[in-house]
């Protein structure tokens, strides 16, 4: 039966369709064309010269004047570089490339930023013409709102790719690069290019490689101090110290002997050196970014505290920081995943090994940083404990694997996230040194303690010892130098734990190991620490938050108790079961949580409320506690490997 209702139904469907689907009607898109010429390996006649100012450190300017020999009239595109190595991700920023003007022979020629790559500039080179004249500045960061420092009245840390442009069409080892910096007056400077003159505050550069001249910062400054980390090898590896001041730039004679330990452990790990020289660039600093480092195949970038060196033991979490990146050396440089080398530094870099490349950094930056007695081998196992109780509290991992985190820096390099348990980004960092200690530790079990993660390093990294030739890599390698090592599945349990999307064997590399994870009342001082360098008290195994001195959540644990009572992260709290809120206080709450309540007063985007949290545990910081029937295979890793001592 047809019903006046039914007809209706039928008509408002038929329209409901119609909205939904409208194959061929309407605009279609205008093609995408790429007119930016790909790399070719053919040489690139002639010599680009670049020639630098980076002496106004009052306006953070950098003026650039380029010159590039014409190869042939017509169009030709110019690249500014997009693609950073060790950000593995397109970082460079194109909006600090301000003022090109471009002559041919003294001419004027107008240049077109391509419709899709902001980074491509496309010109028509008039015939007859011999070279082109380029000006331009590389404005750097002047406030912290539009990035870390680069520049400070008495440090600079100066990186090529961002003050250059070079010819689209060549891989960049096949484009000579002459370059020169003019320094800020009596600024001194440390860098892997070698250096063919220095006056007047200029230093001018031996003829090298667009690649390595990339690869190869210039660090300079008003204080330096050097220091020889190799007296005794045939390869030099000089530490250049740059201060705020003089007092920074101080390192004690037996932090010198421990350095130079740290170097002879990296050296005997990989078997081998692949740079005719090393340069550690760092920068000790109130003003510069003092967290971090660049690695390169024959220089490091490491950013510190002003006080590091001077308080060491106040700076447990960077003690391996120095050593990560001169691990990179090896492991990412001159050793690097097939899909992250590209030809120049504007094909888009790939990822899927950051596992290996930055996971197995993390360790043996742990392990190094050990044998060498930096850091000592009970905050070491402190710090397996904060990696595991990250781990285990990783809700993320249900939605996204450890193999999709690799794809993070992409899209998620230098930028906050809300959800970091949930969002999980760059967790091959945090979960790098269980993951491959969970494989020394099969090793080691398998082989009777004969053999170990070491044997992988020496036979994966120490190959074409002496090579300066960056040779690459991919997952089916990795398995078979493991199955070298010891003969087994690699392949399979390296999947299993890439792709996992739940937390069975987790933490098997510390259960191998000898160890577990515990939960007790009192942080460790590691704990501490990490807790002050980010002013808050971290809360995150008890109550699922971490909050400020006066009351300011930056982070809750997503789906925790915190988060189930209807607190979220920016939240400010006021009050603790009525009283005025204090961090003393939530903590002796929380300590008496299993007779008590817990009821927060908070403000969250205006109004006030309040938290009941259902919570009856207490306060909880994670430790490594032994397995006491299994075998410790933790604490010999970490004992130092070399034979001979290092001496002064
Ligand atoms: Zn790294």
């Amino acid at each position: 039966m047809v019903t006046m209702r039914s007809i209706l139904l039928l008509g408002l469907s038929v329209i409901c369709v119609g909205a939904a689907a409208q194959v061929g009607v309407g605009p279609q898109p205008v093609p995408l064309s790429n007119s930016v010429p790909a790399p070719r390996d053919i040489a690139f006649r002639g010599v680009v010269r670049m020639v630098v100012d980076a002496s106004d450190t009052t306006h953070k300017i950098v003026n650039v004047h380029e010159t590039i020999p014409v190869q042939a009239a017509g169009p030709m595109t110019l690249l500014y570089p997009q693609w950073e190595v060790a950000s593995h991700s397109a970082t460079v920023q194109v909006a600090r490339l301000a003022g090109l003007i471009i002559r041919a022979d003294d001419q004027r020629i107008d240049w077109t930023r391509d419709a899709i790559d902001m980074h491509a500039f496309h010109i028509d080179v008039p015939s007859g013409a011999t070279t082109l004249d380029l000006d331009y500045q590389y404005l750097a960061s002047g406030t912290p709102r539009e990035g870390p420092p680069e520049m400070s009245r008495d440090i600079l840390a100066m990186q090529w790719h961002t003050a250059s442009v070079y010819p689209a069409g060549w891989f960049a080892r096949d484009i000579t690069v002459q370059a020169s910096v003019k320094l800020p007056a009596g600024f001194q400077y440390a860098t892997a290019l070698t250096t063919d003159s220095f006056g007047n505050d200029v230093a001018s550069f031996k003829p090298t490689t667009l690649e390595v001249l990339y690869d190869s910062p210039v660090y300079a400054g008003r204080y330096l101090k050097r220091v020889d980390l190799a007296p005794k090898a045939a390869t030099p590896v000089t530490l250049n110290l740059f201060g705020d001041n003089l007092r920074n730039i101080d390192i004690g004679d037996a932090q010198i002997t421990r350095y130079r330990a740290a170097v002879a452990e990296i050296e005997h790990t990989f078997a081998s050196t692949h740079f005719d020289h090393y340069d550690l660039l760092v920068s000790l600093s109130d003003v510069l970014p003092s967290s971090g480092g660049t690695e390169h195949a024959r220089s490091g970038e490491v950013g510190l505290p002003a006080d590091y060196l001077g308080n060491e033991s106040g700076h447990l979490p960077e003690l391996d920081i120095l050593w990560h990146e001169f691990i990179h050396s090896w492991n990412g440089l001159f050793r690097r995943p097939a899909d992250m080398w590209t030809a120049n530094a504007n094909q888009p870099v790939r990822n899927s090994l950051l596992w290996v490349y930055e996971g197995q950094s993390e360790f043996w930056g742990r392990v190094i940083a050990a044998r060498a007695g930096i850091r000592s081998i009970e905050a070491t196992k402190d710090l397996f404990a904060i990696d595991a109780a990250r781990m285990q509290a990783r809700p993320g991992r249900r939605w996204k694997s450890l193999q999709d985190s690799n794809n993070d820096p992409v899209f998620m390099a230098k930028r906050a996230v809300a959800w970091r348990d949930w969002q999980r980004r760059e967790d091959y960092y945090l979960e790098g040194p269980i993951f491959w200690l969970n494989i020394d530790s099969i090793i080691r079990e398998r082989t009777g303690d004969t053999k170990g993660l070491d044997d992988f390093a020496k036979a994966f990294f120490g190959v074409n010892a002496g090579s300066q030739i960056t040779t690459t890599y991919t997952f089916d390698d990795v398995c078979t130098t493991l199955n070298n090592v010891l003969p087994f599945d690699w392949s399979n349990f390296l999947r299993k734990r890439l792709d996992t999307h739940d937390d069975d064997g987790l933490l098997d590399g510390l259960a191998h190991a000898g160890y577990r994870l515990i939960f007790t009342t009192e942080p460790s001082d590691f704990y501490r620490q990490l807790e002050s360098e980010d002013d808050v008290a971290d809360l995150s195994y008890s109550i699922g938050l971490t909050v400020k001195s006066n009351g300011t959540v930056p982070v809750v644990a997503w789906n925790g108790p915190a988060f189930k009572s209807g607190l979220s992260n920016g939240a400010k709290i006021t009050t603790i079961n009525g009283a005025p809120f204090s961090v003393d206080l939530l903590k002796a709450t929380i300590s008496n949580a299993a007779n008590g309540s817990i009821n927060l007063g908070f403000k969250l985007d205006g109004q006030d409320q309040i938290a009941h949290i259902d919570y009856h545990g207490s306060l909880r910081y994670p430790h490594l506690q032994r397995i006491s029937e299994s075998k410790d295979r933790l604490v010999p890793l970490l004992q130092a490997r070399r034979i001979n001592p290092v001496s002064m």
